[in-house]
């Protein structure tokens, strides 16, 4: 297991820093705030964030993937009572989490409680690399608390959890990276995986525009869904991201971790 914690953490450094790059090198909408004040704060929340699994882990030894361990030396969850080809489960499992995500992430836009700590994410004022991992630690530890439940009743191989994890990180980053880019790569890509541009449509002050486009990894769910929206009603340059009634104060760590408890 701790070869998976470096395999996991080795791919989301490589590939923060190459999308990190070509977001310099080729980025879509120009910044609204500086980088350098969004990034502290960002990267502030994914410290606090891991601390918070840490000590999810004190109690639920290695989390989703030693739930996954669990359960198959239980013989619990589906997939350890059925004898089907390791791939055939390994590529199920991964399907089913994934579209568990985009059904969380469609309540935590629909339960008020929820929206008030998803709303931290979508507070950021400009969107790029580090927005993926931008959520309140209590977002995170309640998505963690779902996902330990859901693979006790699934019981997934050890391998498609990780799997699932290495990818859903990495597909998060590349689509709110503020990467441009060429538009036929955009449309020919989106058919099967989220595009930047297809989440930076999510993250619009609008409300029908962010009630859209759900997933993270396959762009297949909103469309079987009918929550899929091509582009914004703005277009890409003259949209407005973020809160609709927002300043810069989402990019101060202390205020954004207090923001679901405020009024509004
Ligand atoms: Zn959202
Ligand atoms: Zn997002």
């Amino acid at each position: 297991m701790e070869n998976e914690t470096i395999l996991r953490f080795g791919v989301f450094l490589g590939l923060f820093a190459v999308l990190a790059l070509a977001e310099t090198l080729a980025p879509r909408r120009p910044r609204a705030i500086p980088r350098r004040r969004r990034w502290v704060t960002n990267w502030g929340f994914t410290l606090l964030n891991t601390v918070t699994l840490r000590l999810m882990a004190v109690a639920l030894p290695l989390l989703a993937v030693g739930a996954a361990l669990d359960a198959q030396a239980g013989g619990w969850g589906l997939f350890n009572r059925l004898d089907w080809p390791a791939w055939v489960e390994i590529t199920l499992a991964v399907l089913i989490l994934d579209f568990a995500i985009w059904a969380q992430h469609l309540i935590t836009h629909k339960v008020p409680l929820l929206w008030r700590l998803h709303r931290v994410h979508h507070a950021d004022r400009d969107m790029d690399v580090t927005t993926a991992i931008r959520f309140h630690p209590v977002e995170i530890a309640l998505s963690m608390g779902l996902k330990i439940g859901l693979v006790y009743a699934l019981g997934p191989a050890a391998t498609a959890v990780v799997l699932f994890e290495i990818i859903l990180n990495g597909t998060a980053m590349f689509n709110h990276s503020n990467l441009r880019l060429p538009l036929p790569v955009d449309r020919v890509l989106r058919l099967l995986l989220v595009t930047p541009d297809m989440h930076r449509v999510h993250h619009s002050v609008h409300r029908a525009e962010h009630d859209s486009n759900y997933g993270f990894s396959l762009s297949l769910w909103d469309r079987l869904m009918g929550t899929y929206v091509a582009q914004p009603a703005d277009g890409h340059d003259d949209m407005a991201v973020g809160l609709r009634w927002q300043d810069d104060r989402p990019a101060r760590l202390g205020w954004s971790l207090a923001l679901p408890f405020r009024r509004r």
